[in-house]
């Protein structure tokens, strides 16, 4: 089912939280089963505007065939980095999607001459491409560092990903102004009703 067709009221009020764009990306597919199945990348024209929404400029609507990659990158990503929430190991099938992207993008990069010195910059001339490129180094980053960073939010609604920047790992949710909110008031409503009972 596709967002355009439902409207937004079944996401989170803020809808880029994750503190990184490769989470964020993970985060445009439904990631609990109490959830309905909503996808803000299920066709291009989705994809497009939530790229949009989400200031990348993309001039046009990937083809059918990027978005597929795109959407197996995504769900790569998404299984690597719950493997390493869960501390478990990741599938290899899916280190395998990160390392052939990984290699794409690296093979793109160009070495470019400034006033100062030099840069890398990726020379793709397809913009989804370096989104593609830009998504899948910016997660080979956050997995060669900390990993205690990439957290998910506990709310058994929401599930996202999100990156902790906190100088001591003190960030619990996705948004302390939604999950963190409900999860203030479940408790509180539970402590009324503990002490009406008593
Ligand atoms: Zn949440």
């Amino acid at each position: 089912m596709s967002v355009s067709d439902q409207g937004y009221r079944a996401l989170p009020k803020h809808e880029f939280v994750a503190g990184r764009l490769a989470l964020d990306f993970c985060n445009t597919l439904s990631r609990t089963p109490l959830d309905f199945d909503w996808d803000r990348a299920s066709n291009p024209r989705d994809f497009l505007s939530w790229a949009q929404r989400c200031g990348i400029r993309l001039e046009r609507a990937p083809t059918t065939r990027a978005l597929a990659r795109l959407q197996a990158l995504r769900e790569a990503l998404a299984n690597v980095f719950d493997a390493v929430v869960d501390e478990h190991k990741p599938a290899a099938i899916d280190l395998k999607v990160l390392n052939t992207e990984l290699a794409h993008a690296r093979m793109a990069e160009r070495l470019v001459p400034t006033d100062h010195g030099f840069v890398l910059q990726d020379g793709a001339t397809d913009a989804v491409d370096r989104f593609r490129h830009a998504i899948v180094c910016e997660a080979v980053e956050m997995l060669t560092d900390n990993t205690r960073r990439i957290k998910r939010c506990p709310d058994h609604e929401c599930l996202w990903l999100f990156y902790d920047g906190s100088k001591n790992l003190s960030r619990r949710w996705c948004a302390m102004d939604d999950c963190g909110t409900r999860y203030k008031v479940r408790r509180f409503r539970g402590r009324e009703g503990t002490s009406q009972a008593t």
